[in-house]
């Protein structure tokens, strides 16, 4: 739509797409609002649209995944959030937390240090994907009611797994970011669902998915009109055996290249080892992610889940000082924690 196009003629648009037989999703920018078209079987009829009042042009992509491209929006994705924090745009995005929910006060004990220390948003596993059924499986609700205190106490927003369709419905209403894993990349009607809730959905990179497999999942989600998607690096099976998986940095300038979507790098599961987390957060940034998620836990040696990549508060506090000096060499700042006036204006 040309930039000065109104609501009007934007709902005119998304009207006349319906009467066709397809689906519009508009997608506003800072310049302009972009309207996507999925559901046609080939080529829609230009001329039609193009005629119609205020829009600019039509486009045609070719691209397997056309709402999570670029050129259907060319301008980069930026999720927002009551406590003034944002995914994606010039500010950095810091996720902190256990790998798992363990107890109410092992999670307060490491909320308030991680943001003592920054971070805007806080992480916790309550449905957990573990690779053996007999390994702790997560606190389920009790531990999405844990984490609506510290949202409440401390200003975090929240950021958790759903592992199924069950725990999705409980996630959507209880955290902030509705997080899928990596195993669950590619499960379709998983995704769906997501993309038929009203929240961010981060979404973890596969273990051996290329680009365009992630980008497809995203556009499940996205497909289903929820366009706030956020993209995790979190590193993929190779045959290298130093490290529990291999974090492909270089995935970041080759989504940031055909996608608008934020990408975030989690240097916890990508190396799985606590002395590489912090030298890969810093070159995560420093290829230009939109931000971290990094496992933080006050006892990892008796942590449930995930001790052995998991750093200490004062190593993460560490990290962040580091980050943030990173950050304006890559055009960036790290705007740490949850600023008085986003505080006072939180629900
Ligand atoms: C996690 O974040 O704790 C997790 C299980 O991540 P992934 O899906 O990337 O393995
Ligand atoms: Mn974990």
């Amino acid at each position: 739509m040309k930039a000065q196009a109104t609501e009007e003629e934007i709902r005119a648009v998304c009207e006349h797409i319906e009467q066709l037989g397809f689906r519009p999703h508009p997608l506003p920018g800072a310049q302009r609002t972009a309207i996507g078209i999925t559901g046609n079987q080939g080529e829609v009829d230009r001329g039609n649209l193009a005629s119609l009042s205020g829009v600019a042009e039509v486009i045609r992509v070719s691209k397997a995944y056309k709402l999570a491209s670029r050129d259907v929006k060319e301008e980069d994705t930026v999720v927002r959030f009551p406590n003034g924090a944002t995914i994606g745009g010039r500010s950095l995005a810091v996720i902190a937390g256990p790998c798992s929910v363990e107890s109410r006060e092992q999670t307060f004990a490491i909320a308030e240090q991680v943001a003592a220390a920054g971070a805007q948003f806080f992480r916790g596993g309550a449905y957990k994907p573990r690779t053996s059924p007999y390994a702790f499986q997560g606190l389920g609700l009790e531990a999405l009611k844990i984490m609506a205190e510290v949202r409440a106490r401390l200003g975090l927003r929240i950021v958790t797994e759903a592992t199924d369709s069950e725990s999705l419905d409980l996630v959507a209403e209880w955290a902030d970011v509705i997080q899928i894993g990596a195993r669950n990349m590619q499960n379709f009607s998983l995704l769906k669902k997501a993309g038929r809730t009203r929240k961010p959905v981060l979404l973890k990179r596969g273990l051996s998915a290329t680009l365009e497999e992630f980008l497809m999942a995203a556009e499940y989600v996205m497909s289903e009109g929820n366009y706030e998607v956020i993209l995790c690096e979190r590193g993929v099976r190779t045959f290298a055996d130093h490290a529990r998986n291999t974090l492909d940095l270089s995935i970041i300038p080759a989504l940031q290249r055909v996608s608008h979507l934020p990408i975030l790098v989690d240097p916890s599961h990508g190396t799985g080892r606590r002395d590489s987390v912090a030298p890969m957060a810093r070159a995560g940034i420093a290829a230009g992610a939109d931000g971290l998620i990094v496992e933080v836990h006050n006892h990892p040696e008796s942590a449930l889940s995930d001790g052995p990549q998991s750093i200490y508060p004062e190593q993460f506090a560490a990290m962040m000082r580091e980050v943030e000096q990173i950050a304006p060499i890559v055009g960036r700042r790290l705007e740490r924690g949850v600023t008085a006036a986003a505080e006072a204006s939180r629900p």
